[in-house]
C-alpha cells in the first residue's frame, strides 16, 4: 500500500520565486515518482506570503525598466493558477503563524522567505542620506511606505561591485521619459523626474579582474550616462590578460574602450580596487565620502555626496525557531533540509546568489529530500482542519488568490490609460481593499 492514504499536506512560508516554483515542483514531481517511490501521489500546497502581493524581489528588487524580467511574474501566476494550490498573502511566519502551528498542520513545510535584508555596511548607521540598496529598490518599485532617498545632490556613492549596485546607479540616472513607461507610479516618477542627481560613483572593493557585473548591466549602464573607468582602474586593467571566458571578455572590453573622463550630462564612474574609508555627516546628515585605493596606503580623495548607497549584499532574516546560519546569512540547512518535516529553498537556503531561474534548480533539490523522505518515513497523522480556518481561529485577515489576480488586473487597469503593462499600486491599505482581504 502507498505510504501516504490522505492528499500531503505542505505549507510554503514565502511566496517569491522560490516559494512558488518549489510549490509548482513539488506537484510536478510527485505526481510522476508517487507510485515508484510508493507513496501517495496527491497533494495540497499553501503558500503563506507576508505582503498583501505575492512574487518578492520579482516585485520589490527588479528594476522598472527591466520589463521582461518583470513578465516572470505572468509565469508565476501560471504556476499559481493550480487549483491544488492555495495562497494566503498578508500572513507572516513569525507574527501570525508559528513553526508549532505549521507542524501541526502540515506534512512539509518549505520555508523560502529569502534573503530580503540588506547586509549591514559598517559605516553610516544612523546617518541620513546612508542607506542600503534595499531601500532604494524597495522605494522605486513602489513598496508601501518607503519614502524617496535624499535626491537634491548632484552625485551619489554607490558602494558594491555586482549587478545590484549597477541597478541603482542606472535607475538613479535614467532618463525620466523611459522610467515614464515603467510601472512605476506617478508620484515615484515625480520624484524621479526631479532628482538632480547627475553623476554615479561606484565604489568596488575589488580590482576590475573579479569584477561580478553582466555585460547586459554594463552597457545598459553605457546606455544612459557616460561611463568613466578612473585612471587608477584603466591601469590595473591594461594589465590584466584578457579573460578567456566569452562573457567576461566582452565586459572586459566594454570596460576597457571606457574613457578615464570626459563631459556628459550623466556620468557614471567606476573606481575598482577602493574602498569608502569614512563619511563625513555633520549633525547626521550626510555631506561627503572620503575613499581609499587598497593596497595604496595614503591614496584617499573626497566625494562631495548626500547619498551613499550600500549594495553590499543581502541576507536572511532570522526567523523564530529556526536555525540560522550566520557565516552565509541562510537558515541553516543541508541541501534544503533544516529539521524533520523543515527544508528551505531559493535565497533563504543559498543565500543571496544567483538570478530568478536558479531558484527553480534549487527548489528541485529541496523537493527530491521531501520526496525521499516522506518515502523512507511514511505519513503521520496531522491536524486536518484547514488554513482557513485555522488562521480566522487565530484572528488572522488574509487574502487569497484571487484577491492577488483582482489587484493584478487593477493594476493592469491603471496602466491602460498610459499605454503601459501595469502601474503599481502602492499604498498597502489600496493593496488590501482591492485584493479584498478577508
Ligand atoms: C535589487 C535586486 C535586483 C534583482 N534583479 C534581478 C534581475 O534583473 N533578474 C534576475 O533574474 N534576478 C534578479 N534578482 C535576483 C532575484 O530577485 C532572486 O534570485 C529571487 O527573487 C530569489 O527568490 P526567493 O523567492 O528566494 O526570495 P524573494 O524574492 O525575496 O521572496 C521571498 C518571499 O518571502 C516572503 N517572506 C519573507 N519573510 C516572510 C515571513 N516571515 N512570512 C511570510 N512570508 C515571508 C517575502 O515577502 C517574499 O515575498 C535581483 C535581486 C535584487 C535584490
Amino acid at each position: 500500500m502507498a505510504k501516504g492514504d490522505r492528499p500531503w499536506k505542505v505549507a510554503v512560508i514565502g511566496g517569491g520565486p522560490a516559494g512558488i516554483y518549489a510549490s509548482d515542483i513539488l506537484l510536478k514531481q510527485l505526481s510522476q515518482k508517487a507510485e515508484q517511490l510508493g507513496i501517495g501521489a496527491e497533494a495540497h500546497i499553501d503558500i503563506f506570503e507576508k505582503n498583501p502581493a505575492p512574487y518578492g524581489l520579482v516585485r520589490y528588487g527588479v528594476a522598472p525598466d527591466h520589463p521582461a524580467i518583470k513578465l516572470i511574474s505572468k509565469a508565476l501566476d501560471k504556476a499559481l493558477s493550480n487549483e491544488k494550490i492555495t495562497l494566503f498573502c498578508n500572513v507572516c511566519y513569525g507574527r501570525d503563524i508559528s513553526l508549532e502551528d505549521l507542524l501541526e498542520h502540515y506534512d512539509a513545510l518549505i520555508f523560502a522567505t529569502g534573503a530580503g535584508r540588506d547586509r549591514q555596511w559598517n559605516l553610516g548607521r544612523g546617518v541620513e542620506g546612508v542607506c542600503g540598496a534595499g531601500r532604494v529598490a524597495g522605494w522605486y518599485n513602489a513598496f508601501p511606505q518607503i519614502s524617496a532617498p535624499p535626491l537634491s545632490t548632484r552625485a551619489a556613492a554607490v558602494v558594491g561591485g555586482g549587478n545590484t549596485a549597477l541597478d541603482i546607479a542606472r535607475v538613479l540616472l535614467d532618463d525620466p521619459y523611459s522610467l515614464s513607461k515603467t510601472d512605476m507610479p506617478q508620484r515615484i516618477w515625480r520624484q524621479m523626474a526631479g532628482s538632480r542627481i547627475r553623476q554615479v560613483h561606484i565604489f568596488v572593493r575589488r580590482s576590475p579582474a573579479f569584477h561580478k557585473f553582466s555585460l547586459q548591466q554594463i552597457r545598459q549602464l553605457k546606455a544612459c550616462s557616460l561611463l568613466i573607468v578612473d585612471g587608477f582602474s584603466k591601469r590595473q586593467l591594461s594589465e590584466l590578460e584578457p579573460p578567456s571566458s566569452p562573457a567576461a571578455r566582452a565586459v572586459w572590453e566594454e570596460l576597457k574602450s571606457a574613457p578615464e573622463g570626459g563631459d556628459g550630462a550623466k556620468k557614471s564612474y567606476l573606481h575598482f580596487s577602493t574602498s569608502v574609508s569614512s563619511v563625513v555627516a555633520p549633525a547626521g546628515r550626510l555631506r561627503g565620502i572620503w575613499a581609499r585605493r587598497e593596497g595604496c596606503p595614503g591614496e584617499e580623495f573626497f566625494l562631495e555626496t548626500g547619498l551613499c548607497v550600500s549594495a553590499i549584499g543581502w541576507e536572511a532574516e532570522k526567523l523564530p525557531e529556526l536555525p540560522f546560519d550566520a557565516a552565509r546569512g541562510t537558515i541553516a540547512n543541508e541541501k534544503g533540509r533544516v529539521a524533520e518535516k523543515v527544508y528551505a529553498s531559493g535565497w533563504a537556503k543559498r543565500g543571496c546568489e544567483g538570478l530568478i531561474g536558479s531558484t527553480k534548480s534549487d527548489a528541485a533539490e529541496t523537493v527530491d529530500c521531501i520526496l525521499s523522505d516522506w518515502a523512507q518515513k511514511g505519513q503521520k497523522p496531522i491536524d486536518l482542519t484547514p488554513a482557513a480556518a485555522f488562521l480566522k481561529g487565530k484572528g488572522v485577515a488574509f487574502s487569497k488568490k484571487a484577491g492577488w489576480f483582482a489587484l493584478e488586473q487593477y493594476e493592469e487597469c491603471l496602466g491602460k490609460p498610459e499605454g503601459k503593462a501595469r502601474v503599481k499600486v502602492e499604498s498597502d491599505s489600496e493593496m488590501k481593499r482591492v485584493s479584498g482581504l478577508e
